[in-house]
């Protein structure tokens, strides 16, 4: 079955490397796991070996038809549900899932990784936790890497300059979980091989806390957030300045002690949260 481009077919060919990665993610056993994109069902197989009941997801029709004579056993047995949907359209609620009540893992096509992202946090049923395969240079910016990689001196160098910046997707990803680098992933594990390496994180503790607690709407947070990255090269103060009057905007800064050089991307998730509030 060739892979099909269009939907980032890159199929793992590792099974250590999988079976580390689910190892690292510590889910309970037993657990439901919900897993988008099987394709061929390299990982789906892992859930198995671990004993977990698993749901998935996956877009290809064909896929699902090679799933179906796969995994027959799994089927019959109740061990195995399997849906062809859209993982950007599909409600886990209408799937039988309940809120924070299972283990979510996906190795997607990077092209809908933020998109993806947005669904399932957005959404009424959160996952308990995640474990996403993702581009490299995302998952860095996403969850810090607490070790040095054992090799490459450049990618230490990339490591580091990337690490200290925030983005608005790494700032979501923060506002409903803890997001924790688990292992990079060479280009080389995947069939056909991509462009760039990968990295598994997981996210952990996935809740709307942050939201409650602070009293705050998604929506507001987020739109706040999006005025503040408008102009990627700009400083905040100029980002700001398009939708708050400047005097403003400079009492807030002196209060908080914020330079009037920083960027958004300089900042973190409660800086974000403190000026939006003095703001007000
Ligand atoms: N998990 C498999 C593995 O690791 O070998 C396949 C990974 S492959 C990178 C991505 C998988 O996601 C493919 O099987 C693809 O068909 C599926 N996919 C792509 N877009 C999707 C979508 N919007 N909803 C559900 N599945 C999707």
């Amino acid at each position: 079955m060739r892979a099909k481009k269009s939907l980032g077919q890159n199929f793992f060919k590792n099974e250590k490397l999988l079976e580390k990665i689910i190892e690292k993610s510590e889910i309970p056993e037993k657990s439901i796991v919900l897993e988008i994109g099987p394709g061929k069902g390299a990982l789906t197989k892992i859930l198995f070996k671990n004993n977990f009941k698993v749901f998935a997801v996956e877009k290809d029709k064909r896929m699902i038809s090679f799933l179906e004579e796969k995994f027959e056993k799994e089927i019959k047995d109740k061990k195995f549900f399997l849906f062809e949907d859209d993982v950007l359209k599909i409600d886990f609620e209408k799937m039988g899932l309940k809120n924070e009540k299972f283990y979510l893992v996906a190795n997607l096509p990077y092209y809908i990784s933020s998109r993806f992202l947005r669904v399932v946090f957005e959404g009424k049923i959160l996952p308990k936790k995640m474990t996403l395969v993702l581009q490299k240079e995302v998952a860095l910016r996403i969850a810090e890497k607490k070790k040095r990689a054992p090799s490459a001196r450049a990618q230490k160098a990339l490591t580091k300059k990337i690490k200290e910046k925030s983005s608005l997707l790494s700032l979501s990803v923060k506002a409903y979980g803890d997001p924790k680098f688990l292992l990079p992933i060479s280009r080389k594990n995947f069939s056909p091989i991509p462009r760039v390496d990968s990295a598994a994180i997981c996210i952990e503790n996935i809740s709307k806390n942050f939201f409650k607690k602070n009293k705050i709407s998604e929506d507001e947070f987020f739109n706040f957030l999006k005025i503040c990255f408008s102009g990627k090269r700009k400083t905040l103060l100029k980002n700001l300045s398009a939708k708050y009057k400047k005097e403003k905007i400079l009492e807030v800064f002196n209060f908080l002690k914020i330079n009037l050089k920083e960027r958004a991307e300089d900042l973190e998730l409660k800086d974000f949260l403190e000026i939006k509030k003095n703001l007000n």
